[in-house]
């Protein structure tokens, strides 16, 4: 059987947590920092440890089946690969933004103004659309500094909470595009039943982190107000306690209403809830 080759970032924002996910895949490999690629002893999988900035492009011309990059980074570099997994993690926004005394009011206030990025090709889609010229001016790297250099009215980059900006007298002006991390695959894919259980392997692993397993006790009489609370399970199971007239309810919970969902079921009588994470849902 063909091994296949994943792409991920060697060091930086997205490199441990895609470590983290295919290890909580199953996958054993080592993750020495000093090698580029690392073989998986249990799944016919390479891991290739890349800068993010290569993945895109090695898995466009099939030096690597799949990769784990940030969609900017795909959106930039315009390849041609499929998208096969959103991953929940590197999320950030790339944003246009202006000195705090600048005179830039809306959007076509950016005509004919310098803009740095790193980004240009996001960046000249975005203006493109909009019907706005300005001077996109390629920087690589801290691009925040520009306008305080005078080389650029405006910058476009990744914001995350917007202390970098702050401290370079910036304001955010624009929101541009959202980005996360994502699987990407090659387009001329062959092993594709390898490749499918690999996403099965991930989405289990993405859905357990979701949801929270709960067990909780409730009186007989207040058992079904509890269970009506749960939707979207298809059936809790529901075991007698030695103590009569009262019974464990185990279900599990989604991650994002949670703290309502308890505080909801404890109105209705339910007890001594224990709260547990999951490793892993197999549909
Ligand atoms: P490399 O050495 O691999 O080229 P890099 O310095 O270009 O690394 P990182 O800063 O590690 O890249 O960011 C990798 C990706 O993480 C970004 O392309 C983006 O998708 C995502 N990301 C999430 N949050 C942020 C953030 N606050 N700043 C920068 N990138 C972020
Ligand atoms: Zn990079």
């Amino acid at each position: 059987m063909k091994t296949l080759k994943i792409a991920i970032q060697k060091s930086g924002r997205l490199n441990e947590k895609s470590v983290e996910l295919l290890k909580n895949c199953g996958l054993n490999f080592e993750n020495y920092k000093s090698s580029l690629i690392s073989p998986v002893s249990n799944f016919p999988l390479e891991i290739l440890f890349l800068r993010d900035d290569d993945i895109p492009e090695y898995v466009q011309d099939g030096i690597a089946d799949l990769g784990i990059v940030g969609e900017n980074m795909i959106e930039e570099t315009e390849v041609e690969v499929n998208y096969l997994q959103r991953l929940g993690f590197g999320k950030c926004t790339l944003k246009i933004a202006i000195p705090n005394n600048s005179d830039i009011t809306d959007l076509s206030g950016l005509n004919g103004k310098a803009i740095a990025t790193s980004y240009p090709a996001i960046l000249g889609k975005f203006l493109t659309k909009n019907n706005i010229k300005s001077d996109i001016r390629m920087i690589s790297g801290s691009v925040e500094i520009s306008p305080g250099l005078g080389l650029s009215d405006a910058i476009f980059d990744i914001v995350s909470t917007g202390g970098t900006l702050k401290s370079n007298g910036l304001k955010p002006f624009a929101d541009v595009m959202q980005s996360e991390a994502i699987l990407i695959g090659n387009k001329n894919i062959e092993n594709q039943d390898l490749i499918q259980e690999l996403i099965d392997r991930i989405q289990s692993v993405l859905r357990a982190k979701e949801t929270k397993y709960v067990v909780l006790n409730v009186s007989k009489e207040n058992l079904q107000k509890v269970i009506d609370l749960l939707p979207g399970v298809k059936s809790p199971s529901v075991v007698p306690l030695a103590e009569g007239g009262w019974v464990a309810v185990h279900t599990v919970i989604p991650e994002r209403d949670f703290w309502g969902k308890i505080s909801q079921l404890k109105q209705a009588g339910a007890q001594g809830i224990v709260v547990m994470p999951i490793e892993k849902i197999i549909v």
